[in-house]
């Protein structure tokens, strides 16, 4: 059948029309592609459930793919790969570029960090006869979500004599896990009237570790007793162990494909580890870039980027310092030369959930990365708010490769709002935009994201190092 000519009117909006479609649409022979390169993002989510896990994992794999450790002592040249660790919780990926530093740095900045159960520094007790743990929650969680999921126990404890242990149980598939209760329905009639954000409330986040008692008809709390005996085999550590310690409670749920069509990934921790995870791959992808590179992973983005493994911190303007005294160049004038993508997640429009989302400035998955101009709330309050300027030269990089984006805000106005960490490089003098991966169920135990987005969002960094 012959094609019917398309009549004036649909000329014009063919030319004058914004079109956005699905990259399954537009780009069908990036399916296949996409799948494969998520295969070992998966494997990368499972080990990399916490800030410092990530650390080690990233630290690995940039010596697998030749990077040395920084040297500020020494003058490196285009082409040259290093890293930087920042107290165990931060790296820092630097490919040299062909110009000179002072031309500016391409800033990819996602964060490790994700929402958790931390515990307590003096977290164990036990009523009547269950061993517990309390918790407080790290980050924005909807406390109601966290009950009933099976944790897994991560982190370090310092002991007396200054050895560091490290903690992980849960993870293997014949490990223990442990879990916040809930009530049953036959019993919650008044939990049930509870507002939602009371489902759970932060007291009754408590996390049963054991029910047997230590064997001693003398001695008092015999089930706190027998979790500590527990504790101390296999790390060596007492109570007051724990007041040196970082524990955090993580979904032991393995990341997985979700749906028929395995277009998505169901993972816990995906903000913003989905960007990290992407930005990692295309730092390592990168050669001979003609600027330098700076790929950065860092911590504490969902408690407001506080603490030294924070960006509010000067520990990444100090790096830059070394790496500007090692290449003899100013440091204001990098900064005032340099772009930065502050890559992290936004939300994935939710069609059960229509009506928070402005669906004409919504990112919707499968249609790639998400280019967020503003977050904040309130009238873009406490928002970097990237200058047109910036957005073209973002937009630029990605549709010279073929890169499919997509605009999106977070919510309707006034609906809630969020920050990233785009003002802190803001306030460096660097031009900075957010650019990330669409997530449904952000912040819950388990968040999905397409894989069709995820590539684009590589393909995207990419564009930008190049
Ligand atoms: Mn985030
Ligand atoms: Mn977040």
């Amino acid at each position: 059948m012959e094609a019917k000519e398309k009549s004036a009117g649909q000329q014009l909006k063919d030319r004058l029309a914004y079109q956005f479609k699905h990259i399954g649409q537009t780009h069908p022979e990036d399916i296949e592609p996409a799948l494969a390169f998520c295969e070992d993002y998966k494997v990368f989510m499972n080990s990399s459930k916490t800030e410092r896990e990530c650390t080690a994992y990233l630290e690995k794999l940039a010596i697998d793919h030749g990077y040395s450790a920084f040297d500020p002592a020494k003058k490196y040249n285009a082409g040259e790969k290093v890293y930087y660790v920042n107290r165990s919780k931060n790296i820092f990926l630097v490919t040299f570029g062909k110009n000179s530093l002072a031309e500016g740095i391409r800033f990819n900045i996602a964060h490790i960090d994700s929402p958790r159960l931390d515990l307590k520094p003096f977290p164990l007790y036990e009523q009547d006869e269950i061993a517990y743990f309390k918790t407080h929650y790290y980050g924005g969680i909807r406390k109601y979500q966290w009950g009933t999921v099976p944790l897994a126990m991560h982190g370090v404890v310092m002991l007396k004599d200054g050895t560091q242990v490290k903690v992980c149980i849960g993870e293997a598939e014949e490990d223990p896990k442990f879990i916040v209760s809930d009530l049953l329905p036959h019993l919650s009639a008044k939990q049930n009237q509870r507002p939602l954000n009371e489902g759970l409330r932060g007291e009754e986040l408590n996390i049963i570790i054991g029910n047997i008692p230590y064997h001693d008809e003398e001695v008092t709390e015999a089930f706190k007793l027998k979790a500590l005996e527990l504790l101390h085999e296999r790390f060596g550590m007492t109570e007051a162990d724990f007041t040196r310690a970082e524990i955090e409670m993580v979904p032991a749920y393995k990341a997985s494909d979700i749906g028929l069509d395995r277009s998505l990934v169901g993972a816990y921790g995906q903000d913003d580890k989905v960007c990290a995870y992407t930005a990692a791959m295309a730092a390592f992808a990168v050669k001979d870039p003609t600027f330098t590179t700076v790929t950065v992973f860092t911590d504490k983005e969902e408690i407001g980027s506080e603490g030294n493994t924070g960006m509010a911190s000067h520990a990444l303007d100090h790096f830059v310092e070394d790496l500007c005294e090692s290449a003899g160049a100013r440091k204001r004038e990098v900064y005032r030369h340099s772009i930065c993508l502050s890559s992290d997640v936004n939300a994935a429009y939710d069609p059960t959930f229509a009506d928070v989302f402005e669906k004409n400035n919504s990112s919707f998955l499968g249609h790639g990365p998400v280019l967020t101009k503003y977050t904040g709330a309130r009238g873009k309050s406490g928002s970097n708010d990237a200058s047109a300027e910036t957005m073209y030269k973002v937009i630029n990089c990605m549709e010279k490769e073929n890169v499919c984006w997509q605009i999106g805000e977070l919510g309707k106005v006034d609906e809630g709002g969020g920050g990233t960490i785009a003002l802190f490089m803001g306030d460096m003098d660097v031009d900075t935009v957010d650019l990330g991966v669409p997530v449904l169920a952000m912040h819950a135990p388990f968040e999905v994201t397409s894989k069709l987005d995820i590539y684009h969002t590589y393909k995207a960094f990419c564009a930008f190092y190049r």
